[in-house]
């Protein structure tokens, strides 16, 4: 997650307000809403949706991460840097259904 601010505009009250904070709901089955508020208005925004697929795949793509600042030849920094994009990938494939599946109930 990247510590930089981004400035969203609610849509309800079409107010500006920065992004500094993604809170956490458990739902079932493991899947976690992540989600922000808008100060002036409350209304609540999802993010994404994480499983513990989607959270187990993104340790390991902090894992290789670390890896690859590591790696002593090009070779296995660019191995790395595969298995991290194709992590990458399963995650934002998943985190689509995710939002597909448990976008319809709200
Ligand atoms: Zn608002």
């Amino acid at each position: 997650m990247e510590a930089q601010h981004t400035m969203v505009n609610c849509d309800d009250c079409k107010q500006d307000f920065s992004l500094t904070s993604i809170e956490q709901k458990k739902l079932d089955n493991g899947v976690e809403r992540n989600y922000f508020i808008c100060p002036h208005c409350q209304r609540q925004y999802t993010a994404f949706y994480t499983n513990q697929k989607v959270r187990r795949n993104q340790a390991k793509i902090t894992a290789l991460g670390r890896e690859v600042q590591h790696a002593t030849t090009l070779n296995k920094s660019n191995r790395l840097r595969k298995q991290i994009e194709e992590l990458s990938e399963d995650n934002k494939r998943e985190m689509d259904r995710l939002k597909r599946e448990f976008d319809s109930e709200e």
